[in-house]
């Protein structure tokens, strides 16, 4: 983190302090006019996105609140799709919208239509009481998509669209994936892959002096899977002939990943344990049963924990380290682990830098200030991280709010102005 700060404090000491004005193109004076008109039909756009209710299991809603937005892509000129999951899959499916042309880099939009909050939701869906609003997904992420939208608006208004290469992928799951990932995110990824940039609009976290940053890291999300055998016999016995049985090792065995493993922006956490002389668990229900007795050496254990890191590299390093650990059983053991992976690392690359600076010059360039990166540490694992592989990306372009997830989740409306200013500002310096 701290050489993360060091990088940055170098890329900004560019900025000079010049009138903002001055470091708009007349174009992009026009383009900042253009948001500015729209502010109150931006907000009277999310209002209505925001009274559809589409919590990620109320797919009615989320496919409305698609054909809501996909009407605002068919006027601005992209052609328009909406991506159904296989049923079994049990998710409404995504609504992508693309424009093809030579001009420029070619970007990935990223948003999402569903909100946590389900249709049996207590939260009110709406309630706006002068400059901020509190709802369903007002922040997380409608106040994003309509961001998005108006960003291109403004930029449609101008004439700036003509010979752009953009995809907008807005999915329907992104708050509980469905699965198999491979399925649920097969668009994005084909979208990533003939982008060169990815740009997300989760909303913005501000940082300690209150000014707004960017996310150019995301910590994967991943997993281990435990499993420890012992010599069931007399617990006399133990530490003896029928050696030291499973619950001794599986001891062992977390105790030096904590001793051996720490290091920043890696965690790894036993969330359910169980042993004994027979042990059952259901992944699905995320429970199980354990049977032993005191006298007798337990002969089974299982773990299952959750697993995150910031690279590619952390993670094989983390499993290398954790295999050599397991590998060395106590005597009359034998032990076993797995790893899954579900959202894969966005790493504060060089590239993902670079695009944080254009936004931050953007901003700055409209008056609004610099954007600083967010520690990595700080965010959950979202869908710009199946992108990040492929494409240099930023995240954290989206609303300003608190309470994201939660019944105060709100919005500060004005944010919502000043992000599709960055956002239009920063699009057109990418295609040109
Ligand atoms: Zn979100």
């Amino acid at each position: 983190m701290n050489h993360l700060r060091r990088v940055c404090a170098a890329v900004f000491l560019g900025l000079a302090a010049v009138p903002a004005a001055a470091q708009l193109s007349a174009t992009e004076q026009q383009i900042v006019a253009a948001v500015k008109a729209r502010s109150e039909d931006a907000i009277k756009l999310l209002e209505q996105s925001v009274n559809i209710n589409s919590g990620t299991m109320n797919h009615e809603g989320v496919r409305e609140v698609g054909g809501l937005f996909r009407t605002e892509f068919d006027r601005l000129g992209f052609k328009t799709r909406w991506v159904d999951m296989p049923p079994a899959m049990q998710r409404a499916g995504h609504l992508v919208a693309e424009r093809e042309g030579t001009q420029g880099k070619r970007l990935l939009l990223i948003g999402h239509l569903d909100t946590v909050f389900e249709k049996n939701s207590p939260v009110q869906l709406w309630n706006r009481q002068g400059d901020r609003v509190r709802g369903q997904g007002v922040s997380d992420m409608k106040g994003g998509d309509v961001i998005i939208i108006e960003a291109l608006r403004a930029l449609q208004t101008v004439g700036a669209l003509e010979h752009t290469t953009i995809s907008v992928v807005l999915s329907g799951d992104e708050e509980r994936a469905g699965s198999p990932l491979s399925i649920a995110r097969a668009d994005m990824i084909a979208a990533a892959k003939r982008s060169d940039v990815a740009l997300a609009f989760e909303g913005t976290v501000r940082d300690k002096s209150g000014n707004d940053t960017g996310t150019v890291g995301r910590r994967a999300s991943g997993g281990f899977a435990l499993e420890v055998k012992g010599k069931q016999g007399h617990s006399a016995g133990v530490f003896g002939e029928d050696g030291y049985g499973a619950i001794y090792e599986t001891a062992r065995i977390l105790n030096s990943f904590r001793e051996q493993l720490i290091e920043p922006d890696l965690t790894f956490n036993p969330g359910v344990i169980l042993g004994g002389t027979e042990v059952t668990y259901d992944d699905a229900a995320t429970r199980g049963t354990a049977f032993g007795k005191t006298n007798v050496i337990s002969r089974t254990t299982l773990v299952r924990g959750d697993l995150r890191y910031l690279s590619v590299e952390q993670r094989d390093k983390a499993h290398a380290r954790m295999r050599e650990i397991v590998a060395k059983n106590l005597p009359g053991t034998s032990a076993e682990i797995s790893f899954r992976e579900t959202y894969p690392p966005m790493s504060p690359t060089p590239g993902n830098l670079k695009v944080l600076e254009l936004y931050s010059k953007a901003s700055a360039a409209a008056g609004l200030g610099t954007i600083a990166p967010l520690p990595p540490g700080l965010r959950g694992a979202g869908d710009v991280q199946f992108a990040a592989p492929y494409v240099d990306s930023l995240d954290g372009m989206g609303a300003r709010g608190t309470g994201a997830h939660s019944p105060d989740e709100d919005l500060d409306v004005k944010s919502i102005e000043q992000a599709s200013i960055r956002t239009a500002i920063m699009i057109y310096r990418l295609t040109r």
